[in-house]
């Protein structure tokens, strides 16, 4: 095959080996390049589990290429959100039917099933330790260092950037003319911390469940794992009040966390320590555009679009990035450049939906969960949604347990709430109409 035919995927991630799946399945020429360690060798990453949360968008992307019942068998149901009060007061609010959850996942797990696949189709080598520092567009030559800077350039066809929210392919497209790039970081950054699994193993919680602790401003949230443990992350303002800033020995971490978490803490026997040892990380939304370089280079996942992780759609929007440029591949074979312009021209827009969705959710989950308003909103959604379940389909709901595009799910949700709003409208006339008839013919 000759070398203007090939792919070069960099970023040996969910969304680089899973892209890389789908472009060896079609017959491509396609290298993977990875920046770190093989995850699959012995202690290449040996930390606690660290989970996500794959829904609809993300399962159907992999029951594309086969591997959805794996990842199904290696998951945990989430069937709803688990709201823990300072009372240590426990109340479940179920996403959809019953029959609707979100998958936690391991993230390591799943990022070694897809390298497995990506090298069984056996198309598809993954060099890893490779470092991409460099790319030449018009060349079509990317450089690399291995960890002990010794650098390796190679040439391709086409280069797809998946090398995340931090990607060196977007920051080499930055240096050509009118690209435009935006990154805001949130005031909050998070830390994971950990709850083991119970003494003759099992859950020490409910494990069906997405347990939140808001705190109004901040909050805690834990996913279970599937052998017992939870990962817990803690969303915190970096400074201010309740913040990292704040806590600066193991008493002041034992002493807030009781006062603030109380049910947590006597699950959490590593507490103080993993708040120290585990770092403290931002959360960024990226926008850029344009996504691609003619036909020679493509941007797709966290490279093109990071989002905050508060809708738990990162992932599942990056692996729904591979459907697509897939199936733009092969609706214009030959022809690389067309088929990149019609992967942002249709996605664009609902990677700038999600975006602000996330950032939007972050307030609902910190700050409205648990307000008795939010909770009779979602009853109402849910009764409707019952007597018109193709009709009327709560925002989550779209986004989390179907495929209509982001942005079609948030201009519908508009709509509905206009509808609710003006429902509710008149409900209140016809009500204050029946007292005053019924007020005239008592007097
Ligand atoms: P990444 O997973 O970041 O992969 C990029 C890869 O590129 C990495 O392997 C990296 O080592 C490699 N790389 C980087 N630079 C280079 C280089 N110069 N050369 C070679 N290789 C390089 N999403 C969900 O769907 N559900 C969730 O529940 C969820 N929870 C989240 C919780 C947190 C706290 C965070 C931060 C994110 C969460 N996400 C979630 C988002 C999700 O993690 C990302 O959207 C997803 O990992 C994006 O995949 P990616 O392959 O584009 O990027």
């Amino acid at each position: 095959m000759s070398r203007d035919a090939a792919f070069t995927v960099v970023g040996g991630g969910l969304a680089g080996s899973l892209m890389a799946i789908y472009l060896g399945r079609a017959g491509h020429a396609v290298d993977v390049y990875e920046r770190r360690p093989d995850p699959r060798l012995a202690g290449a990453d040996a930390g606690r589990s660290i989970n996500l949360a794959i829904s609809t968008r993300g399962l159907y992307a992999l029951e594309q290429v086969g591997l959805r019942d794996q990842v199904l068998a290696m998951a945990v149901p989430m069937r709803g959100r688990m709201i823990h009060a300072t009372t240590g007061d426990l109340t479940f609010q179920p996403y959809g039917t019953r029959d609707q959850a979100i998958n936690s996942v391991s993230r390591a797990g799943l990022n070694q099933l897809l390298l497995n696949a990506a090298e069984k189709t056996a198309r598809v080598p993954v060099h890893f330790n490779q470092r991409c520092e460099v790319v030449d567009f018009e060349h079509g030559t990317i450089t690399f260092a291995s960890p002990g800077d010794e650098q390796t350039v190679i040439e391709t066809g086409a280069i797809v950037g998946a090398d995340g929210a931090f990607s060196t392919v977007r920051t080499q497209m930055m240096r050509r003319e009118r690209f435009t790039y935006s990154q805001a970081y949130l005031a909050h950054g998070y830390k994971e911390l950990y709850i083991p699994p119970a003494a003759g193993g099992g859950f020490r919680m409910d494990p069906n469940a997405l347990h939140i602790w808001p705190r109004g401003g901040f909050m805690m949230i834990a996913l279970p794992n599937f052998d017992g443990s939870f990962t817990c992350t803690i969303f915190w303002a970096f400074e201010g009040d309740n913040s990292f800033q704040n806590l600066t020995n193991e008493d002041d971490v034992i002493r807030f966390f009781t006062r603030t978490y109380p049910d947590a803490v006597p699950l959490m026997p590593t507490l103080a320590q993993d708040y120290f040892s585990n770092p403290t990380s931002s959360l960024v939304t990226v926008r850029c555009s344009p996504w691609h370089v003619g036909g020679r280079a493509v941007l797709l996942g966290d490279a093109a679009h990071a989002v905050v992780p508060f809708y738990g759609q990162g992932a599942n929007a990056a692996f729904e990035d591979c459907v697509l440029l897939d199936q733009c591949l092969k609706t214009a074979p030959g022809d690389r450049a067309a088929a990149f312009t019609r992967f942002e021209q249709t996605r664009k827009r609902h990677a700038d939906a999600i975006a602000d969705l996330a950032l939007g959710n972050f307030v609902e989950m910190r700050d409205r969960v648990a307000s008795p308003t939010f909770l009779f909103k979602k009853k109402v959604e849910k009764l409707i949604h019952s007597i018109f379940p193709g009709t009327f389909i709560p925002l989550y709901t779209m986004v989390s347990f179907s495929r209509i595009p982001y942005a079609d799910a948030v201009e519908k949700a508009r709509k509905q709430d206009l509808f609710l709003k003006a429902a509710g409208l008149i409900a209140l006339i016809g009500l204050l109409a029946l007292v005053i008839a019924a007020a005239r013919t008592l007097g």
